[in-house]
């Protein structure tokens, strides 16, 4: 009989969704953190269930060839859970998890390295700090709410860490109280960093669920004036309860409400609430495989569903005829439309609405595509977007996916109704995470050209 506390020699043999180890321990499976498949390890068990247990690793006996150094200081932050994989694992590890994914639906199609990066850190253009009374400023934990302080994380740009310091040498000397969660009272709830890495501008975003005084605030602005590229300085007040980061209300307290940034000799311009991709390295990368495999000549009509604020149809309408962007979320539309006038592009045109709604209107409409991307969010498309577009029979099917297991079950729907699958290539967006993002390629089968 198993007992918590009990010490277990086992070999890992994958991970989970979250990046644990498992390893079968009596026919279950057993849960171990920092434990990489084909490791062996002693394991103290800390949960008995009938079904899985969970361990700590008291000692590693046998490391993995992935194994490589830790490269932060802070194990138990959550934020990322491959680090101690080599980059050149995490990739190929991608690759598997994508490969994995397509044979679990039968498919088979020729799938290409993960386009990755060299040099995997300080990728992150955004950066949101908790902050609890202390005060402490960090991160949280694994599966919790328990925050974990960081000084320095070195998958942010490297501005913040400097912008986190002062934030927090300022609360102490202005005395501001930092928000108590469990009793709703006091001040600074967040910090938030977004960085133009083409552009070199800072937005700070101080989220806080009562306002400052008015000196505090005066001795802010002077505090983070010596921040590199700082062009923005943004009061935000939060004054629900629950995990939402932002409330509604901004308030200018220094500089522009919005900073600039470009990808691919495009111009975005950023607010404190607007989406935009987190790796901007890699959103070029991801985006041009996508335009690679759409392989425009000018001529064609393109629709790119879920949309967002408009940066893939932007990328297409340079080299399309027409593109027609759909994105369910008013503000992204409205985002899209100025990223649009701000670029002086007049061959595109967004639609705000549900894809599957507003693609079947269209369709009744008789508007064709020519070439389709998605990119949906982690559920996929709905049923009745595949139908309209297996009716539409597009020349080319783009999809972009942030999950294998949804993209695989569409795809497997795709080629059953009229699709060839031709190849999918991973792109890593997210280093030291499980995330995958994957571009796939369908053509409109012969047969029924
Ligand atoms: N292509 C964009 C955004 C992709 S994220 C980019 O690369 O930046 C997925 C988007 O789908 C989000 O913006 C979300 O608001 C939107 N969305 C979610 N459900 C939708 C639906 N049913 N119809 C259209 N858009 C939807």
């Amino acid at each position: 009989m198993l007992k918590p506390g009990q010490l277990v020699t086992v070999s890992v043999h994958s991970l989970t969704d979250k990046g644990d180890g498992i390893a079968t321990l009596e026919g279950r499976p057993l849960y171990i953190e920092g434990i990489l498949p084909g490791e062996r390890a002693e394991v103290r068990l800390t949960l008995v269930k009938p079904n899985y247990c969970h361990g700590q690793a008291v000692q590693l006996l046998q490391a993995a060839a992935a194994r490589c150094q830790d490269f932060c200081p802070y194990t138990a932050c959550g934020g990322c859970q491959l680090r101690v994989m080599s980059n050149s694992a995490q990739l190929e590890l991608k690759r598997q998890l994508l490969l994995e994914a397509l044979q679990a639906q039968g498919l088979d199609c020729p799938v290409a390295q993960t386009l990755g990066m060299d040099e995997p850190y300080h990728y992150r253009n955004k950066a949101q700090y908790a902050v609890q009374p202390g005060p402490y400023i960090g991160f949280y934990a694994k599966h919790s709410h328990q925050l974990v302080e960081v000084d320095e994380c070195r998958v942010q740009a490297p501005e913040t860490t400097e912008v986190v310091r002062l934030i927090r040498s300022w609360m102490r000397q202005c005395a501001v109280p930092a928000y108590n969660e469990a009793l709703h009272v006091g001040c600074v709830r967040h910090i938030m960093v977004r960085n133009g890495v083409n552009s070199g501008e800072v937005m700070v975003v101080l989220v806080v669920a009562e306002m400052p005084a008015e000196a505090a605030l005066e001795q802010l602005v002077a505090q983070l004036g010596p921040v590199p590229g700082l062009a923005s300085l943004i009061l935000n007040l939060n004054t629900a309860t629950g995990n939402r980061v932002l409330g509604p209300d901004n308030r200018l307290l220094w500089g522009k409400d919005s900073i600039d940034d470009s990808l691919d000799g495009l111009a975005f311009s950023i607010s404190p609430l607007s989406f935009y991709q987190v790796n901007p390295r890699q959103t070029e990368v991801l985006y041009r495989e996508a335009l690679r495999q759409a392989s425009l000549q000018g001529h064609e009509v393109v629709f790119d569903l879920y949309c967002g604020i408009g940066t893939i149809a932007l990328f297409m309408s340079r080299k399309a005829h027409r593109v027609i962007g759909i994105e369910l979320v008013p503000e992204a539309i409205a985002d899209a439309r100025a990223n649009a006038a701000l670029n002086a592009i007049s061959n595109v045109e967004f639609h705000q609405g549900a894809a599957e709604l507003r693609v079947p209107e269209l369709y009744a409409e008789g508007v064709r595509a020519d070439v389709v991307v998605v990119d949906p969010p982690r559920k996929g498309c709905d049923p009745a977007l595949l139908e309209t577009l297996a009716r539409m029979r597009p020349e080319r099917l783009v999809y972009v996916s942030c999950n294998p297991k949804t993209l695989a079950r569409d795809l497997a729907w795709l080629t059953d109704h009229g699709f060839v699958l031709e190849q999918a290539t991973p792109v890593d967006m997210f280093p030291h995470t499980m995330h995958v993002e994957t571009v796939a390629l369908l053509t409109r089968r012969a047969d029924e050209k």
